[in-house]
């Protein structure tokens, strides 16, 4: 079978290889047909060598599959079930955020993309443990969010209600967008998109979803910033993953409101205001993976209507490396590779 493999470590060494062999199922696993596989942020970090991975591996952690084999023991699933899978595999079970039921943050887990062979691929193999069923009605190209949408529900979380309060949004990528989404799915009063000029195209995207918009119109940190009331927001998701943004978001929340981190850093330390969020007596909150019911909900959101496909550009699995040139130029939202795609 066909799968684009990460092949060793370093910077760049990923192929497109047709001679990967066919994955079986085994006890408690399937076998399943990728039907579309979402591109993250985290393959970039995987591609420059800046998140962990265990090369050789098949990449793309974020996708809709279609089961074709079932494993030995395996309940409540069969051959032709429509699923997605939570990123929680090998998870130790026995370390302390397991015992807390917190597999997702397992410093031992090894993920379908990164630590075991994921769904840039025809067929992937998966545990049956942590498959979640897809309702009939949400379509490939609609499900193939739901991992990133786990994600954003799980830092949603972690403001607890947004009902009616002002919300934030620092970057206008995927993660940003789909929480911009969730949140006014979930009651916001109003969910304002903050993102730099080089992100127009993103930012336009929002507006024509009916988000508020704010293009920051120099680099940096307030008051560099034009356009924004500081202290203007209940609650701030940063998806950005800098020190700036993190500082940007102190800035612009109110007294005692929360900020919500998102973004996947890779750059070390960074320097963040510090005397704004100590002033306001903020909470800042980290979130990193999605809880097991963040799953369910995400797909619940999708079968009520939230749509996600204005985000989407499909590309074929042969046209891989284009689809990630155009991630990197943010020319694009979410791209999705479709292994079965003509070519
Ligand atoms: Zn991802
Ligand atoms: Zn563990």
């Amino acid at each position: 079978m066909r799968g684009l493999v990460k092949t060793s470590r370093g910077i760049g060494h990923v192929e497109l290889r047709d001679d990967l062999p066919d994955p079986t199922a085994g006890p408690g696993w399937v076998v399943a047909d990728v039907l579309a596989c979402g591109v993250c942020g985290t393959d970039l970090h995987i591609l420059d060598d800046e998140h962990k991975y265990w090369p050789p591996v098949v990449l793309g952690h974020e996708y809709v599959v279609r089961i074709r084999e079932v494993g030995e023991g395996v309940t409540g699933f069969q051959v032709g079930d429509r699923v997605v899978c939570e990123q929680h595999t090998l998870a130790c079970g026995t370390c302390d955020a397991c015992r807390r039921g917190a597999i997702h943050l397992c410093p031992d887990k090894r993920s379908p993309g990164w630590g075991i062979d994921g769904a840039f691929a025809d067929r992937v193999r998966l545990p049956a443990h942590l498959l979640h069923r897809v309702p009939d009605g949400v379509p490939d190209l609609t499900a193939v969010v739901t991992e990133p949408m786990a994600i954003c529900v799980t830092g949603l979380d972690r403001a607890g209600s947004v009902l009616g309060q002002r919300v934030g949004v620092i970057g206008p990528g995927p993660v940003g967008l789909l929480t911009a989404l969730i949140a006014r799915a979930g009651g916001a009063a109003d969910v304002t998109v903050i993102g730099r000029p080089s992100s127009l195209a993103r930012l336009e995207l929002a507006e024509s979803l009916g988000l508020s918009v704010v293009t920051l119109t120099q680099v940096g940190t307030l008051p560099d910033v034009a356009g924004i009331t500081p202290a203007e927001f209940d609650v701030v998701v940063e998806t950005s993953g800098s020190g700036d943004g993190l500082s940007l978001a102190m800035t612009m929340t109110r007294r005692l409101g929360t900020i919500v981190c998102l973004g996947i850093g890779g750059r070390g330390a960074q320097p963040v205001d510090y005397d704004q969020a100590m002033t306001r007596a903020l909470t800042v909150a980290f979130s990193m993976s999605s809880e097991y019911s963040a799953w369910d909900r995400a797909l619940r959101l999708l079968e009520e209507g939230l749509d996600p496909t204005p985000l989407v550009t499909t590309y074929a699995l042969a046209d891989w490396a284009g689809m990630f040139d155009a991630v990197r130029a943010k020319a694009v939202v979410k791209a999705v590779l479709l292994p079965g795609a003509q070519e």
